[in-house]
């Protein structure tokens, strides 16, 4: 999935890689491979242009000011590998630090945001599979109440994995959320997954339901489910979900698709939160 960004990076690295020393025209060429790659692979354009911002100084600083500064000195490492040493530090800060761990000791709960068909009821499913073969007992509660077959897809999802499915007819997302957590206390589950509704597109509505719910049941984890698939949009989805419920992490699907996976990057640089986990395909075990 990160094909093109990786070719960008080859690129530049090849482009430096015969010479002894680099001027400052040599860093804007290898900057233009990786602009260019990082723009192919669907990365926003702000993101782009401060990482390579960041790219430029320090490689300025550290490989053009030090080489003027020994003209005649042997150097042991060689200026196009330390021009990609800091392209690899800036990636490391861009995207770091790795954390998919789960908020919740003895109790987990996750709350499923995002908007429709992103994959949430499917990555919902994931997580139950995956909590319950790290030995925890999961319940899976049905509050897209507006699709009906979203509760039958769950229902469907939690008699394949073993995995009891909350759902009350008739009542609304909040009150199936609080009696869900009622009813996982009464089972003695120690792990509850929220499958919320979603649209095609943010509105009010949609958010005053999710913030009504995260008020009610108060998740440890919010995890906003986008699919990778639709690039640049991403951004715009990931802000306007954050700033209306404080998301504590994010997870991407159908990178196993035609995605660029650029989405992954701007949604990590431009909220700051963490990328949980992928999904990678459209079985249980795909995550
Ligand atoms: P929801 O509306 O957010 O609950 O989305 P669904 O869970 O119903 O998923 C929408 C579609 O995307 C379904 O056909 C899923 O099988 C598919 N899907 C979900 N995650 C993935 C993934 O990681 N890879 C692929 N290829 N398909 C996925």
């Amino acid at each position: 999935m990160f094909d093109a960004v990786r070719q960008g990076f080859k690129n530049a690295r090849l482009s430096l890689s015969s010479k002894r020393s680099l001027t400052e025209a040599d860093i804007d060429q290898a900057i233009r491979d990786i602009r260019l790659s990082l723009l192919e692979a669907d990365v926003e354009f702000g993101v782009v242009k401060s990482f390579l911002s960041s790219v430029k100084e320090k490689a300025l600083g550290e490989i053009v000011q030090l080489e003027a500064g020994k003209p005649n000195k042997r150097k042991s490492v060689r200026p196009g590998d330390h021009f990609t040493y800091i392209c690899l530090k800036e990636l490391e800060a861009l995207m770091g630090p790795q954390d998919t761990e789960l908020a919740g000791n003895k109790s987990i709960s996750i709350m499923m945001v995002g908007l429709q068909g992103s994959g949430k009821t499917t990555t919902a499913g994931k997580l139950a599979r995956k909590l319950k073969k790290e030995g925890r007992r999961p319940l899976l509660v049905a509050a897209d109440i507006y699709r009906p077959a979203a509760v039958e897809q769950l229902k469907t999802l939690g008699r394949q994995l073993g995995v009891p499915v909350f759902h009350e007819p008739g009542a609304d997302a909040v009150t199936q959320c609080v009696k869900g957590q009622k009813e996982a206390h009464k089972k003695g589950c120690n792990a509850i997954i929220y499958d919320t509704a979603g649209r095609l597109a943010i509105d009010a509505q949609l958010m005053d339901e999710l913030e009504a719910i995260k008020a009610e049941v108060d998740p440890g984890n919010i995890l906003l489910v986008v699919d990778a698939m639709i690039g640049q949009d991403a951004v715009r989805t990931a802000k306007a979900f954050d700033e209306a419920l404080g998301i504590t992490g994010f997870i991407m699907t159908k990178l196993d698709g035609d995605a660029r996976g650029g989405a992954a990057l701007s949604i990590k640089s431009i909220t700051k939160k963490p990328i949980k986990f992928l999904g990678m395909g459209e079985g249980m075990e795909d995550i």
